[in-house]
């Protein structure tokens, strides 16, 4: 399926079979990726592909590669316009997910970096991540959060995905559709690759940044889409894992999961048991906003097909 891709490696388009790293390479052996995921939306009325937030997620890619010491080059809106291009070559007319990746690239022993960095840029056809229409069951998972002292979980570092990747095995093992991840101090975190909103008393409630989450580009549009379209008070605050089992409303959000309703936690019904008024008219929103259907977001948006003359700006 994946045969006649095209990705961006070593500086040039090649086809994604002959974008490859040695066994040794540094990232390889000891987690020092930096990582990136978006998406691009076709709307196929307009036969155009939308990039969602394209400038966001390379500013926070190379914001957030100043931890790890990895340097990459290009401007963001440099970024942004060679992934345009990486998609009119791919001729991509479905949704798309995007895969940014900076590394210490050294083949070498020791754990020890160098300033030896590259990067690259794959895109794939892409569908339902989570089949989350009827809504999901999460479930609280025994592992905690890593902490910001240890692998600052704010980045998205491939080796600690290592966590994301023991909690989302934990919890599908044990029958649930998504892992819950409390941090060392047992408040909410997130899930493993996703935000997490719960509605309590027509507010919407969300982990502050310190809790050792994410800072999600979905969460962000989500908080204005409630703030600016439904008029809700959104507060980010330290949430007990209790406040799970008397919200009325929950839901994830991440570029991949996009807005997943979540309609039973721990085996007990989240509110009544099905989507809530909330949930679904933010779904239902944020749906349309990455479609380009609502006139208002289409700032967040990036035309491949037909780019405005500076490429990035309208990111
Ligand atoms: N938390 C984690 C751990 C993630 O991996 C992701 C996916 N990037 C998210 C949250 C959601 O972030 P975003 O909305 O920027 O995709």
């Amino acid at each position: 399926m994946n045969e006649d891709l095209i990705a961006y490696f070593d500086n040039r388009y090649v086809a994604l079979r002959d974008a490859k790293v040695g066994i040794l390479t540094h990232a390889l052996n000891y987690g020092t990726g930096l990582f990136e995921g978006l998406r691009a939306y076709w709307n196929e009325r307009e036969e155009e592909l939308f990039l969602l937030r394209p400038l966001e997620h390379f500013e926070r890619w190379k914001t957030n590669s100043r931890i790890l010491r990895i340097e990459i080059p290009p401007a963001p809106e440099e970024l942004c316009r060679i992934t345009a291009e990486l998609l009119r070559r791919n001729r991509f007319r479905s949704n798309v997910y995007v895969r940014p990746l900076a590394y210490k690239s050294a083949e070498r022993i020791g754990v020890s970096p160098d300033d030896q960095d590259a990067f690259t840029i794959a895109a794939l056809p892409f569908g339902d991540y989570l089949d989350s229409a009827k809504g999901l069951h999460a479930g609280v998972v025994s592992w905690r959060r890593i902490e910001d002292n240890a692998i600052p979980g704010r980045a998205k570092i491939t080796g600690a995905y290592v966590n994301s990747a023991l909690a989302s095995d934990e919890a599908r093992r044990n029958g649930f559709d998504e892992a819950i991840f409390l941090n060392e101090d047992g408040h909410l975190a997130e899930g493993a690759s996703c935000n997490i909103f719960l509605v309590r008393g027509g507010k919407l409630i969300t982990p502050a940044a310190s809790d050792n989450i994410l800072e999600g580009i979905t969460r962000a549009c989500v908080i204005e889409l409630a703030r600016q379209e439904m008029r809700l008070e959104v507060v980010e605050r330290s949430l007990d894992r209790s406040e799970l089992y008397v919200c009325d409303e929950m839901f994830f959000t991440g570029t991949a999961v996009e807005v997943a309703p979540v309609v039973q936690v721990d085996h007990r019904p989240v509110g009544a048991g099905a989507i809530g008024p909330v949930t679904s008219r933010l779904r239902r929103i944020y749906c349309e906003a990455v479609r380009g259907q609502l006139a208002a977001y289409r700032k967040w948006l990036l035309p491949v097909y037909h780019p405005p003359e500076a490429a990035g700006k309208a990111a």
